[in-house]
């Protein structure tokens, strides 16, 4: 129960899975960790969570439309949606192979959760607020019955493009 964790519970380890601080065993998910640095030496930052609003797509198995905000069309382009697999086990890791290879950053775990990928925690953490937040807007909308309106394929490139500038 994640409530309870404290700063001593944090267990550190290295990529060859050796505990260098704390007591207890690491997580089980540490094999897609290993797996994301391991296929991806861009990346120096790896958050997996279970955010109620993505999570909720998770389980829907429904893609989230990133086209009804702007923030959303930017920092959420390229979304993965990987089949459910056994939480800890290697199955689990080895789904993102392909993913990784294609430079995807952003994966939608089926009835799991979501993990987000980075080159630092800043970048990871606003995608990751964008993608709970986007999923928020559009389940409430759906909750409350009202039609999702995306903005335009033309106006959402003509947005992307502007910010290349
Ligand atoms: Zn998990």
């Amino acid at each position: 129960i994640k409530h309870f964790l404290k700063p001593k519970d944090i267990i550190k380890i290295t990529l060859d899975d050796k505990i260098i601080e704390g007591d207890g065993e690491p997580s089980s998910e540490r094999k897609m960790h290993f797996l994301i640095y391991k296929e991806r030496p861009d990346i120096n930052c790896v958050f997996h969570v279970h955010p109620t609003y993505a999570t909720a797509f998770a389980v829907s198995n429904e893609k989230i439309p990133i086209n009804t905000l702007p923030e959303a069309a930017l920092l959420l382009k390229d979304i993965a949606y990987l089949p459910y697999r056994m939480p800890g086990t290697q199955e689990f890791a080895d789904v993102f192979t392909p993913e990784l290879k294609a430079g995807r950053d952003v994966f939608i775990l089926q009835n799991h959760g979501v993990t987000v990928i980075g080159k630092n925690i800043k970048s990871v953490y606003e995608k990751l607020e964008t993608l709970d937040f986007v999923a928020k807007v559009v389940l409430t909308l759906k909750m409350a019955g009202e039609r999702i309106k995306e903005i335009d394929e033309k106006d959402v490139k003509k947005f992307l493009e502007s910010l290349k500038l």
